[in-house]
């Protein structure tokens, strides 16, 4: 769509390119817009563009030799306008290989020999790889390099073992196999870094192109296959009776028992030949990813997520028979589907599945989530629906989660929350919200390692990860939307996000998208929030002089963070009176406000200052109490 430059959006461009400069911006990145393939406006540069890949893939699955085999073709196109005389190859699973330098210690039955490559080609021509050599990243130098603006199709056949304990993926049982990140892929190659040859470490996590996906998995008899991506052979693999209920589930809200125990106990579920080749397709998706069973049992149902076209999405549960959870997995996935499409983001979730399967992890893959099971139900429904929320953030909108985790984790954490109250109520969330996004951070003793929320992800250690990406991103994102009220917070979001879906947003990207979304200058927040060492920590001092109808309240922003709060002030006849500020107050004032409160006659007992799940550091002087 070509939109109309008027004298308004030209004014607005340059007011915003004003702004912009305000923000610390890495060279790399500025260069990105000298070059328009990004738009100080917010929006993606008239000169963007992203590389793809068409992948079509025949993996088995030997569940005997607990190994994957797979025969891979990658029409890969280079949209850029430079020459590549490498391409980079990634494969996230050697970080099972024990030369692989990893975030954490693991133990012995988490390594194997990683990926073995038996053949090799490009447009035909044979290539000598050495894999025993390579990482999670691995260059392959280019006999003829690759064009601007040309195809090349990449062969190879490989195969590598599932870890006996699995970690993301692999084995969850000896039966049971999650089998993610399971195929070698082209890594990114973007308009402000050129390749992304990160290794992969554990702790961080992902970065992908929008690929099309066309697959099949070969597996055992009695083995069911749960994927990303629509099923495309039901009556191949499946028994009638079995294939009919999974038909059924698609057309309405009834949870329906595809497989139980029994049946795939008694071999009733897949068709009984030796082998099942189980096929799939996704298109314009970040990753696929599979899991099988002989012994899970599966329920499904579905629901509708965009009530102007009625589009229902398959929601899916795969679980161990032990599972306390799990058998509320599919009523708890029609909800979060419905609430995320209606309320927030209130965007119609933008698949046509989503399948929960009983993992270890509690990690998020397009389509798929793999999730403990636990003994609280209230947990795990929590869990499940911050999992499924990581389709909008960064399966829907294309972060870059290697550098910057806190464009997914913050949202995820954000939506897990609002969500959470209106499962179970405001108290409630914000007691756990408190406890396990907050807390943590706002006592941890370790604040040298307290960086700010825009360092790169792959730079910050121990809790400053799990900090900046988790709970600090959260709480910048529900002080902007208490700052902008819910209706403006919604439409900046929601212009961010049609700005950025299926491509690959940067930090400036969503600061520049949620000024131009907002109509305002927002840097001061954002300076605030993303590029300090700021921390949550208000104060009051002594108030001033007063007169009879007028009270100075002084309050200081010791921590600096400009947070919404609540001021009560009770008076000496027992009476009570809260207001709400919002963050705007610290735009003119960043380090200390005079309120001048209107007592009305009445004098002041005491004096409290709460920010509610912006929890400060030292609670005890946000009171303050009359001589
Ligand atoms: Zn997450």
């Amino acid at each position: 769509m070509k939109k109309t430059l008027t004298l308004i959006s030209i004014l607005f461009f340059y007011a915003n390119y004003i702004m912009a400069q305000a923000l610390y911006m890495p060279r790399n990145i500025k260069q990105a817009y000298l070059n328009n393939t990004r738009s100080l406006d917010g929006s993606p540069g008239k000169k963007y563009w992203q590389n793809h890949g068409n992948y079509k893939m025949d993996i088995t699955v030997n569940a005997e030799t607990k190994t994957v085999i797979g025969t891979e073709s990658i029409l890969y196109s280079n949209n850029s306008p430079d020459t590549l005389k490498t391409l980079v190859i990634r494969f996230v699973n050697n970080l099972h290989k024990p030369t692989a330098p990893r975030a954490g210690y693991v133990n012995e039955d988490f390594l194997s020999t990683g990926l073995n490559i038996s053949a090799f080609s490009i447009d035909g021509e044979t290539y000598i790889v050495d894999s025993k050599s390579w990482g999670t990243v691995a260059d392959i130098k280019l006999k003829r390099p690759l064009l601007p603006r040309t195809k090349v199709t990449i062969k190879m056949d490989w195969d590598y073992p599932l870890s006996k304990e699995s970690g993301r993926e692999g084995q969850i049982d000896p039966n049971t196999f999650f089998v993610a990140y399971s195929y070698p892929r082209i890594s990114v190659y973007d308009d402000y870094n050129g390749w992304d040859r990160i290794p992969h470490s554990s702790r961080g996590e992902f970065y992908n192109d929008f690929n099309d996906y066309t697959f099949s998995i070969k597996a055992p008899k009695n083995f069911v296959v749960w994927a990303t991506g629509d099923l495309l052979n039901p009556d191949e693999v499946l028994q009638p009776e079995i294939a009919a209920r999974l038909k059924k589930s698609y057309l309405n809200d009834e949870i329906i028992h595809i497989a139980t125990e029994q049946e795939m106990k008694n071999g009733q579920v897949t068709l009984q030949k030796d082998w099942n080749v189980w096929k799939f397709t996704a298109n314009h998706i970040s990753d696929v990813c599979f899991a099988l069973s002989n012994h899970y049992l599966w329920d499904a149902s579905s629901v509708v997520v965009d009530q102007k076209t009625k589009r229902r999405t398959s929601t899916q549960a795969a679980y161990n028979a032990t599972s306390k959870s799990f058998v509320a997995s599919v009523k708890n996935n029609n909800y979060a589907l419905s609430w995320f499409s209606n309320n927030w983001p209130g965007i119609p979730y933008p698949f046509s599945k989503m399948t929960a399967f009983h993992g270890y992890a509690d990690m998020e893959y397009p389509m798929m989530v793999n999730d403990s099971d636990t003994d609280d139900p209230i947990f795990a429904q929590l869990v499940q629906d911050h999992e499924i929320a990581h389709t909008y953030f960064p399966f829907y909108m294309g972060i870059n989660e290697t550098r910057y985790a806190f464009m997914d984790e913050g949202w995820a954490t954000t939506l897990e929350y609002l969500i959470g109250i209106a499962e179970k109520g405001k108290i409630a969330a914000d007691k756990f919200y408190k406890k396990f996004r907050v807390e943590k951070y706002i006592n941890d003793n370790s604040t040298e390692e307290d960086q700010p929320i825009i360092s790169m992800s792959t730079q910050v250690s121990g809790t400053g990860y799990g900090n900046n990406s988790y709970g600090k991103a959260s709480l910048s994102y529900l002080a902007l939307k208490d700052l902008l009220g819910d209706d403006l917070f919604k439409k900046a979001l929601h212009h961010y996000m049609n700005n950025w879906n299926g491509k690959h947003p940067m930090p400036w990207d969503f600061f520049n998208s949620m000024n131009t979304g907002a109509g305002q200058n927002l840097n001061w927040f954002f300076q605030n929030w993303f590029f300090t060492n700021h921390y949550i920590d208000l104060k009051i001092n002594e108030t001033g002089v007063k007169t009879a109808s007028i009270t100075p309240i002084n309050i200081l922003n010791v921590g600096g963070f400009a947070i919404p709060f609540d001021l009560t002030v009770t008076f000496t006849d027992g009476s009570k009176k809260t207001a709400h500020y919002t963050p705007a107050i610290w735009k003119t004032n960043p380090k200390s406000l005079i309120i001048p409160y209107k007592t009305l006659g009445k004098r002041i007992k005491s004096i409290e200052i709460d920010g509610g799940i912006f929890m400060d550091a030292t609670p005890k002087d946000n009171i303050w109490t009359s001589k």
